[in-house]
């Protein structure tokens, strides 16, 4: 049904007026990972964009957006320009940023910031939410109380408990699945730092939810994360915040380590009105059509939400920063 109604509206022409109605406002799209199109992915693993579609993403962007880094976005904030703004990110620090997703930016020249999950750079530790995906195959319901459960478990025990849960499941994680799902190394970044199209932002050492930490323990994080980058690739200039957990409670420590901007992942565009530690985006998932995408980044998917919440309907969240939302929305039969 959902798809149908974006078939119809992308028909109709809609995305063109709501891209004409946003020209004053960033799309600041928010990825994760892209995979070779011959890698099969877990079900309900809406994280990892097929690379085919990735490119056709992006040629999309190019041909109707102006697309740009997030320091020329939030510095012409405001400006009207011949073609509506575009930001690309990524979450997390997968190294196929690297190996699948990179070539296509470079080739179509297209600039991105990669939030880049530092203690898990350059070793072959996969994220807890992967293990679960990997050896379950989506053959297993994974409760959304459980995923819930494991963001709030320390960094040095998320990974047994993943692992305790796939045991009593008589399932077992297998590193051999798991070469796509590693996170970046340290040769991967500067190379694509040297690019000057990709820079690179905190998103803690150990993704960690802020608003889960005492601010001693936020500030560690932060220093770990921004001090391991910025010997690395410079100053670092951007945060996005894990989960998209965060709060009030944070923006001293988020001040105190000079971020310009921080990025949640509310549904929404940056716009002069945009609070600068709250910028909202734009998920990309999984076997978004390129009709979806287009609803997606005009804004008309936006405006169909907030219709939906006003009528009183549940709205799926849109956006999501770690492979369990997807689960768990597939698990409930959204
Ligand atoms: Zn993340």
């Amino acid at each position: 049904m959902r798809k149908l109604v974006i078939r119809y509206l992308s028909r109709i022409a809609l995305p063109a007026l709501f891209r004409r109605l946003h020209r004053n406002h960033v799309a600041v799209l928010m990825y994760h990972g892209v995979m070779p199109d011959e890698v099969a992915v877990a079900e309900g693993d809406c994280l990892q964009v097929k690379a085919s579609d990735f490119r056709q993403q992006m040629e999309y962007l190019k041909k109707h957006y102006a697309v740009c880094s997030l320091h020329e976005a939030y510095s012409q904030i405001g400006e009207a320009g011949a073609k509506p703004r575009a930001v690309v990110t990524f979450d997390d620090g997968y190294a196929n940023n690297y190996l699948t997703a990179f070539p296509i930016l470079r080739e179509l020249g297209i600039p991105a910031t990669i939030f880049v999950v530092t203690g898990k750079i350059g070793t072959d530790k996969v994220f807890w939410w992967d293990r679960l995906h990997l050896a379950t195959r989506g053959t297993v319901p994974i409760g959304v109380e459980f995923t819930e459960t494991l963001k709030r478990v320390r960094p040095q025990a998320v990974e047994d408990q993943a692992d305790g849960y796939l045991r009593r499941l008589g399932l077992a994680f297998d590193h051999g699945q798991a070469a796509y799902y590693r996170v970046l190394d340290r040769d991967e970044i500067l190379e694509m730092a040297a690019s000057g199209l990709v820079e690179f932002g905190c998103h803690n050492h150990d993704h960690e939810p802020l608003n889960t930490l005492h601010w001693q323990e936020i500030e560690a994080t932060l220093r770990d994360s921004t001090a391991y980058l910025e010997a690395l690739v410079g100053p670092v200039r951007y945060f996005a915040a894990p989960y998209g957990e965060y709060d009030n409670y944070t923006f001293p420590s988020l001040r105190l380590f000079q971020f310009e901007l921080a990025l949640s992942t509310e549904e929404g565009f940056l716009s002069a009105a945009s609070d600068r530690f709250r910028i909202p985006r734009l998920s990309i998932e999984r076997d978004a059509s390129l009709a979806e995408f287009a609803c997606v980044t005009s804004g008309l998917m936006f405006w169909f939400h907030r219709c939906k919440a006003a009528l009183g309907f549940r709205v799926r969240r849109a956006t999501v920063e770690h492979g369990t939302e997807g689960a768990a929305a597939a698990n409930r039969q959204n």
